[in-house]
């Protein structure tokens, strides 16, 4: 890893949550790829079940279609299959997981049950309505790998195509706008909640979800020097 600067603490749990179009994606990519930790993106997992089409996917299609939740049991199922492929010491970073109080208190049993060390911190990305309504608008994936891109922000090399594989770039069938309104109702009723049980554990810190990408990721930093998590 040629631009890696520092590594993360060893067996580091960081949580990202935030509403859709906050840059949780983008900064858990950036960071796993610059700090040398792995990063799981409930929503890429799960896109990714649907394209292969297995049992879990198919369940659950209809829900990230239409911006509703999928079943706790579903995404929970999923999310632990990917952590149990990690070593026990792996750092990881987990983005929109846990985003309801009973996946965040199914997650703190697990990692007690299997003898890990506890989530360290989450970040909550803040950002207002009007521009999350125009981030999710110009962003586009590759129908291929999945990669995410954003005409203004996060252009791809070539107009149309994915910089990594050169697939064909599409919006994100949730991100129209009725689903986006559904998506942020979602959020306020569902994972807000979520912010005052680890605000109540002391684990909760806030970072600007508004910024540019590169000013977020290193306000991103800055946090988990001081939480002594890089
Ligand atoms: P965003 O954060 O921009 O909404 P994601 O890619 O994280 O996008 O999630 C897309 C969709 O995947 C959600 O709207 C939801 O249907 C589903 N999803 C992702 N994570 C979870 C989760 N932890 N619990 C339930 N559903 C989830
Ligand atoms: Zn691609």
């Amino acid at each position: 890893m040629a631009d890696c600067v520092a590594a993360v603490k060893t067996g580091m749990r960081l949580i990202l949550l935030g509403p859709p179009g906050a840059g949780k994606g983008t900064q858990a990519t950036l960071l796993a790829q610059r700090h040398g930790t792995t990063s799981l993106a409930s929503g890429d997992i799960l896109r990714d079940a649907i394209r292969r089409g297995d049992p879990i996917g198919r369940k659950a299609s209809r829900y990230v279609e239409s911006g509703a939740l999928v079943p706790d049991d579903l995404v929970t199922g999923l999310i632990f299959q990917r952590l149990d492929g990690l070593g026990k010491e792996e750092s990881f970073i987990l983005d929109g997981f846990p985003r309801t109080e009973s996946q965040a208190r199914v997650l703190d049993a697990r990692l007690m049950e299997k003898g890990q060390s506890p989530v360290d911190l989450v970040v909550d990305f803040e950002i207002s309505e009007e521009k999350i309504v125009r981030r999710l608008a110009g962003r586009r994936i590759c129908g291929a790998c999945g990669a995410s891109y954003h005409l203004e922000k996060k252009a791809p090399r070539r107009e149309g195509a994915c910089d990594s594989c050169a697939g064909g770039l599409r919006i994100r069938e949730d991100d129209r706008p009725e689903t986006i309104r559904r998506r942020l109702l979602v959020y306020h009723e569902q994972t807000e909640p979520l912010l005052k049980f680890y605000r109540a554990q002391g684990k909760l810190q806030v970072v600007p979800g508004d910024l540019e990408i590169e000013d977020q990721y290193q306000a991103l930093l800055e946090l988990l020097k001081r939480e002594r998590l890089v």
